[in-house]
């Protein structure tokens, strides 16, 4: 009898290929295989090895194996057939998402060799002269004892100079070779003792010896949840078991991973965007191979694939970036929690401000709440106080009692964060005599002032342009920015503090490779400076000098048509007023508002999360919407707002279940965005399996049906953003 097989292939088509299996074959699901695919061949992965025949069909026969092996082990293949189904993405993208891209492309699953550095058997032990540095990367390359990456060297903190400086002594030399699984290092640092209310919080996290369980560590900012992770991993984790601890980005937080590495040393491998094609192969084969190694990863380390997975952290399991915003919109938390279910082990989510998801999942004993309410060390939550700027005076959109409060602080020998949440100079140009403001030509949304580059630039669709100094439209020179950005706060501070640094953290100021590093390093110091920046500075960041935050403007979120704005607000504000008092000195927290008597400013500067959260979840239920139904959004694009809403409207016809709720078609908050304009659909069900067969029939038909070639389509399930 003829054997077949079913295979998935990387392109965004929602079927699988049926392949005959010739009889010197064995495969197995996850496989890579060769296959003629039309007059090519093509990298395929088997789904099913033993299916049944397609009648009548003459199948063609599977080339050959790309290793014996399956690519993706049981449970990697599990997670994202579940996924796929879950987030309506073709089943062959998800997969091929889990390899490395050198196995994408059909590359051999081998490692490539790698710049090796060892020190020359019966060099001296000294250094002549005084370079300090060359002596202590000697140092420690002799205590490597295998031979080290070049990036392995950087992570030491060494550079390039001095193991140049080193070769030309004659001392080292460079190899080309694997680098090996690496015998544990004896200088490891020993774990500091948990405070009390710590050690009550660390044990009432389920063990891994109870297979399968969700715990919600609630924990405030500065309470120490990363040191609860290091000690659950270093008290549960077994010798030969791996473990996974995503983070919201690894570029913006280099001090956790070289937390993790002081006391894991090289068992500890990292996983990101930055990394380079051969280093991701590596990585992912020293997983597959089952090296036990603790990564630290972004998003789409969830998908790696782990054979002995012991344990799962969610750091800052709030942050809207475990949400991939294009393509498989997947969450990498919520499909951490699935892949711990998968590997029968524990998942820690963590957070001081957790999502109205995971709180609910908690109150519906889907999760254990753990709460950790004290900060560690002898650190106190920071003092928060709301200033109505509603006619105070601005300067670079900080009022004199913030610059009073700032000025205080440095004198005090201490640092202040300044966050606005917008960069640039000024989110618009605008005329005074006219009125005329600068919008972007693709998009419905006016050019940023950036003025470090003279440039107007569009942060939607990068369209750009030279700054003007007079009205475009009727020429005058009454031509000003409006707003504030974060250059425009850098300035005026820089020129009322001119002793004391001033520094700038946004996507702008970081975009250098290092340069966060540095960054980091010189608030490190402790000495006096400004910190002005967005978002970035509400991340997870550890600077015990910072004992002033200052908010230029909170109330973004107050009024916003989004139904999450609230809780994103509240969980940015929290949290960057956590970066306040973590060290010895107390902090306070200043927040700028045009709304100082709006109960929602009122409870949150009390500081508290939980009871305004539990007030958010209340509301939450009243309207019917996440978490309490399932929602999924369709979105369009084309060239004209009437080819989107008429390809929504059709789409709309066909949920006609009565269980269903569908709103729209409506144009998007941003109608037009790199001239395309866009819609959507909104729909709503409290039933998520009846939600996912409903979508998963509307995307069946939609593909089957020749749309407009310019126009395109997508499915969101759980969105993030619904404007
Ligand atoms: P979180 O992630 O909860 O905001 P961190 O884990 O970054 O908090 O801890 C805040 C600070 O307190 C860090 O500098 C950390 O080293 C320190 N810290 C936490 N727990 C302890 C402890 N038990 N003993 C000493 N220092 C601690
Ligand atoms: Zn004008
Ligand atoms: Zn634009």
């Amino acid at each position: 009898m003829t054997r077949s097989a079913r295979i998935a292939l990387a392109r965004p088509i929602r079927r699988l290929f049926d392949y005959q299996v010739p009889d010197h074959l064995d495969i197995l699901p996850g496989q890579r295989v060769r296959i003629p695919f039309g007059r090519q061949t093509a990298t395929g992965l088997v789904v099913t090895a033993d299916a049944i025949p397609p009648e009548n069909i003459a199948l063609k026969p599977i080339s050959s194996t790309l290793e014996s092996w399956p690519a993706l082990p049981d449970e990697t293949l599990r997670l994202l057939t579940w996924a796929a189904t879950y987030y309506q993405h073709p089943l062959g993208e998800c997969l091929f998402m889990a390899l490395p891209p050198a196995l994408r492309r059909g590359q051999a699953a081998e490692r490539r060799q790698q710049v090796l550095w060892q020190v020359i058997p019966g060099a001296p032990q000294n250094l002549s002269g005084n370079a300090r540095r060359q002596q202590e990367l000697l140092d420690w390359l002799r205590q490597q004892s295998v031979p080290c990456t070049t990036r392995e060297v950087a992570a030491a903190g060494f550079n390039r100079t001095q193991l140049k400086g080193l070769r030309e002594k004659g001392l080292v030399h460079e190899t080309a070779g694997t680098p090996g699984p690496r015998p544990p290092e004896e200088s490891l640092q020993d774990l500091p003792e948990l405070s009390a209310a710590q050690s009550a919080a660390f044990n009432s996290l389920p063990g891994p010896a109870a297979g399968f369980s969700a715990a919600l560590l609630y924990g405030i900012t500065g309470s120490g949840k990363t040191e609860i992770y290091l000690h659950y991993l270093n008290r549960h984790l077994a010798p030969d078991s791996q473990a996974l601890v995503l983070v919201p980005e690894i570029n913006l937080t280099p001090q956790t991973v070289a937390r993790f590495r002081r006391y894991f040393g090289s068992r500890i491998a990292v996983w990101h965007s930055s990394l380079n094609d051969s280093e991701r192969l590596d990585t992912w084969l020293r997983i597959r191979e089952g090296e036990p190694v603790i990564v630290i990863g972004t998003r789409s380390a969830v998908m790696l694939p782990f054979i002995t997975l012991g344990t799962i952290v969610v750091d800052e399991e709030h942050d809207s970036s475990y949400k991939q915003g294009e393509g498989f919109r997947y969450s990498g938390r919520d499909l951490a929690v699935y892949r711990a279910s998968l590997n029968r082990c524990p998942v820690i989510l963590g957070s001081a401000t957790p999502s109205l998801e995971s709180l609910h999942n908690a109150r519906i004993g889907k999760y254990r709440l753990v709460r950790l309410e004290e900060r560690a060390g002898h650190a106190r939550l920071p003092e928060i106080r709301l200033l109505d700027i509603r006619s105070r005076p601005l300067e670079g959109g900080l009022s004199a009692p913030a610059i009073q409060a700032i000025r205080e602080c440095l004198e005090g020998g201490n640092q202040a964060l300044v966050f606005v949440n917008r960069r640039g100079y000024a989110p618009v140009m605008m005329c005074f005599d006219c009125g005329h403001m600068v919008e972007c030509p693709h998009c419905d949304t006016r050019l940023a002032y950036h003025r470090r580059d003279r440039a107007m630039r569009c942060h939607h669709c990068n369209f750009q342009m030279a700054a003007k100094d007079h009205c475009p439209k009727c020429q005058s020179e009454a031509f000003k920015p409006v707003g504030q950005g974060t250059e425009r706060t850098e300035d005026v501070l820089a020129t009322g503090f001119p002793d004391i640094p001033v520094i700038r953290v946004d996507r702008d100021s970081t975009q250098r490779k290092g340069s966060i590093q540095a960054i980091i390093r010189e608030v490190g110091t402790g000495a006096p400076c400004i910190l002005v920046g967005t978002q970035m500075l509400a991340k997870g960041h550890d600077f015990p000098g910072v004992t002033l935050v200052v908010v230029v403007n909170a109330d973004g979120g107050l009024f916003s048509v989004d139904f999450r704005a609230p809780e994103q607000m509240l969980q940015t504000l929290l949290q960057v007023s956590g970066r306040a008092g973590r060290g010895t000195a107390s902090g306070r927290v200043l927040i700028q508002t045009c709304h100082s008597d709006h109960p929602f400013m009122q409870t949150l500067s009390e500081g508290k999360y939980l009871p305004l959260a539990e007030q958010l979840l209340e509301e939450r239920t009243s309207g019917n919407f996440p978490p309490f139904r399932a929602m999924a959004l369709v979105r369009a694009e084309a060239l004209t707002m009437a080819g989107s809403l008429a390809f929504l409207d059709s789409a709309k016809a066909q949920l006609t279940d009565p269980a269903l709720e569908v709103w729209g078609p409506l144009p998007s908050v941003m109608a037009r965005r790199a001239d395309r304009h866009r819609a959507q659909l909104v729909v709503l069900s409290s039933s998520r399996k009846q939600l996912s067969q409903t979508l998963a029939r509307l995307c069946q038909s939609l593909d089957e049906k020749r749309q407009t070639p310019t126009l395109r389509w997508q499915i969101d399930v759980d969105p993030l953003e619904t404007s």
